[in-house]
């Protein structure tokens, strides 16, 4: 099972999915460099609308066929993780694009990658008990973030 692997320098990262793209003869512009970079580096699980905000902050032309194509093309390549949730859009991981738990808040929607000390054990176990070369899984834990459990 992939595990990302050793964490690479994000300019690296970019180099080699910019590489990727170039590869399908995809055409590279400045707004869709920034959508990766907002994708790459945000650890806050952005959905589609959220990154379109923030390009628009820079690059005022941006549209957001353009973010839905970029997102598109990063699930080809498999340099995107898409968190579906049940109400609203999807959200997106572009900074571990491999297979991890989220945690997700019912009330903020604010989704954060859980530490998990034992998900590895878990995974080697249900392996093991099953018989069965585990290449994927889905695991969503969902509850109220400490912030939200205040306001209540
Ligand atoms: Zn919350
Ligand atoms: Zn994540």
């Amino acid at each position: 099972m992939p595990d990302g692997g050793p964490v690479k320098e994000p300019q690296q990262r970019l180099d080699q999915i910019l590489a990727k793209l170039r590869a399908r003869s995809c055409r590279i512009t400045p707004q869709r460099v920034a959508i990766l970079k907002i994708f790459l580096g945000s650890q806050e699980h952005p959905g589609v609308e959220q990154v379109y905000a923030q390009v628009k902050a820079n690059f005022p032309t941006t549209s957001l066929a353009t973010v839905y194509k970029t997102v598109h093309l990063l699930k080809e390549i498999g340099e995107i993780l898409e968190i579906g949730c049940a109400d609203g859009g999807n959200r997106y991981d572009g900074n571990k694009p491999y297979p991890h738990p989220h945690l997700i808040c019912t009330d903020c929607k604010t989704i954060i990658d859980p530490e998990l000390h034992l998900f590895e054990q878990l995974t080697a176990e249900v392996a093991k008990t099953s018989g069965y070369r585990i290449v994927s899984h889905q695991l969503d834990f969902f509850g109220i973030c400490p912030a939200c459990q205040k306001k209540q």
